[in-house]
């Protein structure tokens, strides 16, 4: 089946010949991992994943210990090969999504996204919301279709250095980028992880609360593994899905209790 964007019509005219004169512009991205074909990575569309290095949180239940503290043992991969393949699957995948690590710490994202939409493909960034300026000037420039952005616990201070391990001055940063996303200015998702041991169902439903109006709030089952930033975590055990549907069926009860768009900008609160 032909992908949304082909139907659309958006691929009938693919630009490659300026995708390829911009290659030498990104050619020292350091993509770290990069999957051609993702069912799961952007809700309703098929799209490429490309993996950045590097992170400014050190979360517990983080299953990407190799991109976040040990980068330089990964293989790079060529950002010419990865555009050569997403040249081959013009007309199945809708778009790309960029993710990490966190990739807004990456000096040249604004120039690989505007790579990406020169080849005529939909732009997606995962980000854990800690840099609004950068997210800002994406928005701005227009170079987004759609935001995931990872909200780790509830709005205090305690409660997202506890998961995060990022100095207390980050929650306003990510205060800042929520409130930006709510905007609505673009296609956005919030999504968090759930771990039983630090997320509650009464902190599930009062971040559901901080976040009325918002689009969407997708809980996420925490996972255990290996290769957890936090390997203290193997012992806890996940939500059972049934117990995560009622959690998801009362968050988004919640979301959708309060106005479309609370003029009141985000304040992180306290301890
Ligand atoms: S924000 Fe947290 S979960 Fe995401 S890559 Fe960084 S450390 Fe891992």
């Amino acid at each position: 089946m032909p992908c949304t964007a082909y139907r659309a019509g958006v691929f009938e005219q693919p630009d490659y010949f300026q995708a390829r004169e911009s290659m030498h512009t990104i050619r020292d991205l350091p993509i770290k991992g990069f999957i051609d074909t993702s069912f799961v990575d952007w809700p309703g569309k098929i799209c490429a994943v490309l993996f950045f290095p590097l992170c400014n949180f050190r979360c517990r239940y983080c299953h990407n210990a190799d991109l976040v503290i040990r980068p330089d043992q990964l293989a790079t991969i060529d950002p010419e090969g990865v555009f050569s393949r997403l040249d081959d699957l013009r007309g199945w995948i809708d778009g790309v999504c960029v993710t990490g690590g966190e990739p807004t710490l990456q000096p040249r994202l604004r120039r690989l996204l505007e790579v990406v939409r020169e080849a005529g493909f939909q732009t997606k960034l995962d980000t854990n919301g800690s840099n609004p300026d950068v997210l800002r000037e994406l928005i701005d420039a227009g170079l987004l279709d759609y935001v995931a952005m990872d909200v780790k616990s509830c709005l205090d201070e305690s409660s997202y250095c506890a998961i995060t391990n990022a100095p207390a001055s980050m929650l306003g940063r990510v205060c800042e980028s929520i409130d930006l996303l709510r905007g609505g200015r673009v296609d956005y998702e919030f999504r968090m992880t759930v771990v039983p041991s630090y997320h509650g169902p009464e902190d599930i439903f009062r971040l559901a609360r901080d976040l009325r109006g918002a689009a969407r709030l997708r809980l996420q089952n925490f996972s255990p593994g290996e290769r957890l930033l936090d390997p203290s975590l193997n012992t806890v055990k996940p939500y059972t899905p049934e117990a995560l549907a009622n959690l998801q069926l009362r968050v988004d009860e919640l979301l959708a209790s309060g106005s479309p768009r609370d003029s009141t900008p985000f304040a992180p609160r306290c301890p």
